[in-house]
């Protein structure tokens, strides 16, 4: 006798006719119900394939929108899951079951037994791949390592994180997550260029649950990291004596008993359709389940390519925010941070010249902050001025500029660039034939374009003499009368300086 069906026997025969007739009723419908699944299965599968694969499946019984299905062996089961999962979902999705629809796998084996769903949870538009229940669980052991070991690194926390315009939501977000994982905002999509924070927040999140919930379970890893574990949880799973102990069942058991799933850099799981459907699945659990999965990735969602739909709509349907470039007040706020937090007192002027001429990511503004630390050891005795500042940063930016909003710095910054002449050179007293040019360029457009007298333009040249600024200007002038090709440049340049 199916040890499935013995549990709704009765003692009684009136129990036993009820029973009887709701259990022929319910078999009716049951093969009628499952002969639609398979003709909507072959919608997408071969004839071959339904009746090598499905042909030995038995309907068992369709009650309240769960389909009981028994197949004849683990490995039979693990076949049909590999190979057909996703078809299936498909079936399960077009509502054939009905809302909340559910399917239950039953296998009968010697000595193991599984039970696996698949079912449309309540006001959810898509299946869910539900976890192996309980009673496999206890026969899959999970071997996880010794101590749990989380990966996150200490030193990204939100103590240290500077928060501001550019990260507003992002940060907001992530502290309300951290104050009751599994709850609001779930799944967190956090996106932004590259060096811009998206790592140390979603790490600052693991840790800051962890300082709460001690006893949570936070595992951070990158996508690259994960498509590596998959794919040799595959490949053990050919070695492997007793079923469950090493590959992919191990794996999955793993990740879905986590409490905070952290997973960076998820744009790398861009044609990978294996490692995705492995994402899929532990993502549907961990969700239903109420624990949080926190994504990052280096673009919005809609740019990413190569990633299967069904996984994209799981990224949106929590909270997305991005992180922005750092304003250059927050530059200013993270320089300070950085070099307080290596007890380094700086200028306010320096700190100012620092924000202004490093403008993209917050990786570069710590390389920079390095690189003076580095260079003030050797030679400056741990201070920093402004002249080690504009050496590093014309090393690392190759030029520099020294105020945020003086057009004239603006022209001679833009000159150069154009010119391909360094803003120093400009500045300089050098009189090669380029550097020259370049700068009597600036000084034609400093009188040009702004109000400010000819000794103030010649003071911010590097201290030239008025004469020095009138004659240039009067050069390029006359110049443009005849050269054609110079009006055109100092368009470009104009050009170039309201985007400036
Ligand atoms: P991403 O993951 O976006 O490429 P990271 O999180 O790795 O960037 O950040 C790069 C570096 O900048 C890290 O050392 C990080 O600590 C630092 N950083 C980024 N954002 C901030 C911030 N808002 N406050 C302080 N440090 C930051
Ligand atoms: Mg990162």
């Amino acid at each position: 006798m199916n040890k499935y069906s013995t549990a709704v026997l009765s003692n009684t025969e009136i129990y036993e006719k009820e029973d009887n007739l709701q259990r022929s009723e319910s078999s009716q419908e049951c093969n009628i119900i499952w002969k639609k699944f398979l003709d909507l299965l072959s919608d997408s599968l071969k004839k071959s394939e339904i009746s090598t694969w499905f042909s030995v499946i038995t309907p068992k019984s369709y009650i309240n929108n769960v389909l009981t299905i028994e197949l004849p062996s683990k490995d039979y089961y693990s076949i049909i899951e590999k190979r057909f999962n996703k078809q299936i979902v498909n079936v399960i999705e077009s509502g054939l079951l009905g809302e909340n629809g559910k399917l239950i796998y039953e296998i009968r084996e010697d000595n193991y037994d599984v039970q696996n769903e698949i079912s449309l949870p309540a006001g959810k538009p898509k299946a869910q791949i539900l976890d192996i229940n309980s009673r496999v669980t206890a026969n899959i052991k999970v071997n996880e390592p010794e101590e749990f070991v989380s990966n996150l690194y200490s030193k990204f926390t939100f103590e240290n994180f500077v928060k501001g315009d550019s990260n507003e939501l992002a940060t907001a977000t992530a502290y309300a997550i951290a104050n009751n994982p599994g709850r609001l905002y779930n799944p967190f999509f956090v996106y932004g260029g590259v060096g811009i924070g998206k790592t140390h927040l979603i790490q600052s999140i693991g840790n800051e649950v962890l300082k709460n919930f001690p006893d949570k379970k936070v595992y951070y890893t990158t996508a690259p990291d994960f498509t590596t574990q998959f794919t040799s949880s595959i490949a053990k799973d050919r070695v492997e004596l007793t079923p469950g102990t090493l590959g992919t069942k191990k794996l999955d058991a793993f990740y879905k008993s986590l409490d905070v799933l952290i997973i960076d850099d998820i744009q790398n799981l861009a044609g990978k359709p294996g490692t995705q459907d492995f994402m899929y699945q532990i993502f549907n659990t961990l969700y239903n389940n109420k624990k949080h999965i926190i994504f990052s990735c280096d673009k919005p969602i809609n740019q990413i390519k190569d990633i299967e739909e069904r996984l994209i709509s799981r990224f949106k349907c929590g909270m997305i925010a991005d992180i922005q470039l750092p304003s250059w007040e927050m530059r200013v706020a993270i320089i300070k941070r950085k070099f307080s937090e290596n007890n380094i007192s700086v200028p306010e002027e320096v700190i100012h010249f620092i924000a202004t001429n490093i403008k993209d990511s917050i990786r570069t503004i710590e390389g920079c902050i390095v690189g003076m630390i580095a260079e003030s050891a050797l030679i400056y005795k741990g201070n920093i001025n402004q002249e080690i500042a504009e050496k590093v940063i014309s090393r690392i930016a190759g030029s520099v500029r020294r105020t945020k909003n003086i057009s004239i710095e603006n022209i001679i910054y833009a000159v150069g660039q154009y010119f391909n002449v360094s803003e120093n050179n400009i500045l300089s007293k050098k009189r090669t034939k380029e550097i020259a040019f370049a700068r009597q360029v600036a000084m034609y457009l400093a009188k040009e374009l702004t109000n400010s007298t000819l000794e103030s333009i010649g003071l911010n040249f590097g201290g030239k003499d008025h004469s020095t600024v009138l004659y240039a200007f009067n050069c390029i002038k006359s110049n443009l009368k005849k050269d054609d090709s110079l009006k055109y440049q100092i368009e470009e340049i104009k050009q170039k300086l309201k985007l400036l």
